[in-house]
């Protein structure tokens, strides 16, 4: 069973217009810890994952992309699901 949250908030950028501060988390899938570049993250700590091997062996940059959007979502659902229960 899904709990929704309906005032959930999720944290924005502080970039302006001239600047771009990486300041906004995201959190790793695996692991469980907060990083500011997930994609380095998992490059390099998590590169023997069986979803990575997925994205590292991919060399259509679209489908790359494709998938590590889906695995900063279900690190950030993960999260929040689990914090909820
Ligand atoms: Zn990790």
């Amino acid at each position: 069973m899904f709990v929704v949250q309906t005032n959930m908030r999720v944290h924005p950028t502080e970039n302006t217009n001239h600047t771009r501060k990486r300041n906004k988390k995201y959190h790793c899938l695996f692991c469980g810890e907060e990083v500011e570049q997930l994609p380095r993250h998992l490059y390099s700590i998590h590169a023997d994952e069986h979803d990575m091997i997925q994205i590292l062996a991919s060399t259509d940059s679209s489908q790359r992309s494709r998938l590590l959007t889906k695995l900063r979502s279900m690190g950030n659902y993960k999260l929040v699901f689990f914090k909820a229960a």
